[in-house]
């Protein structure tokens, strides 16, 4: 049985002794595992030391992608290169916990094909932080076709058969919670206090957040664009109504000359409603231009490692 653990790198060099040696002693009961460590384009040393981190233990495999392409991407490139009978993917700032990791495996040789990480408290987190994240989760999981848990973040480990349906999806906007999810299968939870960033600080702010749930939203749901046609239809429905009413009085009182205000609260109205569900129409387009390009979603410049798997 191998034991596959993917880990996205981007300016992580604070923390890189204190992650190896957290996930060497979790994983230290199993003899045969692979640690593919992803190299997002960093600036500062850590690639520098994940290769002398490699030339220690050739347990750890270093994908060097030619620059940053941002965290999902660099997830995207481990799991391609993963391969493992099971594959665990981790932060390396470990916010998620390694120690869980046991208690993982044993519930997918229990069975489960997927035994994801789930947050019980998010005390380390703000209260605007939470807030936030409880309003995404529910607006995603009210316009998206295929749910997501709340509270379960990347941290997860996945069965060989998972992970190959989840190599399938080629897709560019890549929202890694809602790809990991798509496939199904037989899902369990272990639930951990998710603690501060050991060292180092977090690569988002509010506005990266605000995109990445924008992208996430319309990746899983063409609901916005249903609503952008219920919301033409209702208004075109009082519209017609308003119409036969001002004809009728029209035709029965005779013409009645003032009326600016009403003709410019319909004409600003409208021509809001139609921006709006331009916008609506041309966030679509923008995402349809992005996939029909078929770039690739990241580009390798070095492997350190010897994985047989498929290279894209
Ligand atoms: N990361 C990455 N590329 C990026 C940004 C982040 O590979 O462009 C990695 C980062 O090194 C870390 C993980 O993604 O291992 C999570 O990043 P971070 O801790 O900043 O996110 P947060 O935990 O705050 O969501
Ligand atoms: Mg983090």
């Amino acid at each position: 049985m191998k034991i596959s653990v993917v880990t996205p790198f981007y300016n992580e060099e604070e923390v890189i002794p204190i992650f190896f040696e957290a996930i060497t002693s979790a994983l230290s009961g199993y003899d045969d595992f692979e640690i593919i460590c992803v190299d997002d384009g960093s600036s500062d040393s850590t690639l520098q030391q994940l290769i002398s981190c490699r030339a220690i233990d050739p347990r750890i495999k270093v994908v060097e992608l030619s620059r940053n392409f941002g965290k999902e991407a660099a997830l995207t490139a481990g799991l391609q290169h993963s391969c493992g009978d099971c594959t665990i993917i981790i932060d390396a700032d470990l916010q998620d916990p390694p120690e869980i990791i046991p208690e993982m495996i044993a519930k997918w040789k229990e069975g489960a094909d997927v035994v994801m990480g789930r947050r019980a408290q998010r005390k380390s987190d703000s209260l605007i932080k939470r807030m936030t994240a409880r309003g995404f989760y529910q607006t995603f999981n009210y316009f998206a076709d295929d749910p997501i848990p709340e509270n379960v973040g990347d941290f997860r480990l996945i069965d060989r058969k998972v992970l190959q349906i989840i190599n399938l999806l080629k897709e560019k906007n890549r929202f890694m919670k809602g790809l990991l999810s798509w496939p199904g299968f037989d899902v369990a939870f272990v639930d951990y206090e998710r603690p501060e960033r050991a060292a180092g600080e977090t690569k988002w702010n509010y506005p990266k957040l605000f995109g990445l749930a924008i992208d996430g939203i319309l990746a899983f749901s063409t609901v916005p664009l249903r609503l952008s046609f219920i919301l033409g239809f209702v208004s075109s429905v009082f519209a017609v109504g308003y119409a036969i009413f001002l004809i009728l009085r029209t035709t029965i009182q005779g013409v009645d000359l003032p009326g600016y205000a009403s003709i410019m609260v319909v004409s600003l109205t409208f021509s809001g409603l139609i921006l709006i569900c331009l916008g609506v129409i041309g966030e679509y387009l923008g995402r349809i231009y992005i996939e029909v390009k078929q770039r690739p979603i990241y580009v390798i410049k070095k492997l350190h490692g010897d994985s047989p798997a498929d290279r894209t």
